[in-house]
């Protein structure tokens, strides 16, 4: 389970790493009773990264202008999902940014510190850029991370003196919180030195519970994690999952759809979502599905997969020569009432492929075009 930065932030305060003290609010009129001193930072609450480029971190000087800039930054949409609560905090004056995280090596089977003095960025962008700028260090579960550990990174990171120190308490205090928390991660980014005197400050906050473990942790906030797409599925009855490709995928069956997404994955193609439309799925089953997996930015392909038993291809074809996609698109239709489905295909001058693997591969070919 994601926390929003503001709930990291409370459990990052509880193991004494320094955050700026914020307020939550959900309306702009509740800038005026603000009691922090100006200027002040407003932060976008979704769970999703990459807020500050999308328009949902804003610096304000006064009231006005946080009032101004709250109206605009809540209901903002940032990568589908909603903005409904702010975080405000007060400005720090921002000198380097580092990068300190703990995640888990699955491969490794332990925790893994990743560290950089190249923060603020996106470090899958620094991992794939300047790798070396990267300090990685495993936690060996017997003895655990000890402070020379944080230290040894600290001065790989170019710290020296009380920041050295400083660093590698914050480095301790994460990795306790990560093991203890049942974190799958727990990152800052960045991890900020003032401009004046070099203190560090955690000016973001990054938490990912392990599922599994939520039942250890007692106060634990119950986000929904569902995006606006998920939910809208959801409410249909339909089980969607959003992914990060250029491919939308509908299937029936969780199997099918399984093997689908490793079909596309095989040709080269990423998916952008799934939506499995279930055994037994009506012609506006598959209407909405369709509405639904186009609705994601950046789909540029669409990749129908049916095998047809409870439910029937007839069903399925007059919802799909009804509604046009925006993209171009593959269908594979077989199975239950395979001729009259393909009739009206035909009749929309819409082809429908029988095998699988190479509609995939067309899929895959059109996304790429
Ligand atoms: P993200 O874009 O979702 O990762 O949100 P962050 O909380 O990391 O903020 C994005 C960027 O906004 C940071 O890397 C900073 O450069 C900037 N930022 C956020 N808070 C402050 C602040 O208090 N002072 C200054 N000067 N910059 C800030
Ligand atoms: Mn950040």
């Amino acid at each position: 389970m994601k926390l929003h930065e503001f709930q990291a932030k409370e459990i990052f305060a509880r193991y004494g790493i320094p955050v700026q003290p914020g307020v939550v609010i959900e309306r702009p009129e509740e800038i005026d009773r603000l009691e922090i001193p100006y200027p002040v930072v407003l932060k976008a609450q979704v769970l999703v990264g990459g807020r500050g480029k999308a328009g949902g971190i804003k610096l304000a000087a006064d009231p006005v202008e946080a009032k101004a800039k709250a109206a605009q930054i809540l209901g903002m949409d940032i990568k589908g999902e909603r903005v409904r609560r702010l975080l405000v905090v007060q400005a720090a004056d921002i000198g380097v940014e580092y990068y300190l995280a703990f995640t888990v090596d699955r491969a490794a089977r332990r925790l893994v510190c990743v560290a950089s003095a190249a923060g603020g960025i996106d470090i899958e962008d620094v991992a794939r850029t300047a790798p070396e700028k990267i300090v990685k260090l495993h936690v060996d579960p017997c003895t655990g991370f000890q402070p020379f550990h944080g230290r040894g990174i600290a001065k790989r990171l170019g710290f020296g003196g009380k920041a050295l120190l400083q660093f590698a308490g914050i480095a301790s205090a994460l990795a306790r919180l990560c093991a203890e928390m049942d974190a799958e991660l727990a990152e800052i980014n960045p991890l900020a030195a003032a401009a004046g005197d070099g203190t560090l400050l955690a000016i973001d906050a990054k938490l990912i519970i392990d599922d599994n473990a939520t039942f250890r942790h007692e106060g634990l906030p119950r986000n929904e994690e569902l995006t606006a797409l998920e939910a809208a599925a959801r409410a249909a009855d339909l089980s969607y999952v959003e992914l990060d490709g250029d491919v939308a995928i509908i299937g029936n069956g969780a199997g099918l759809v399984m093997s689908t997404l490793d079909m596309i994955a095989h040709f080269g193609g990423r998916p952008a979502n799934f939506l499995d439309v279930g055994g037994g799925a009506t012609t506006e089953n598959m209407a909405q599905a369709m509405e639904i997996v186009l609705r994601k930015p950046g789909v540029r392909a669409l990749f129908i997969n049916i095998f047809g038993g409870i439910t029937r291809c007839d069903d399925i074809a007059r919802a799909i020569a009804a509604q046009p996609p925006r993209v171009p698109m593959v269908v594979r239709l077989t199975g239950t009432n395979e001729a009259e489905g393909r009739a009206i295909l035909e009749a929309a001058k819409i082809h429908a492929y029988v095998e699988p693997e190479p509609a995939a591969r067309e899929a895959v070919r059109l996304a790429r075009a």
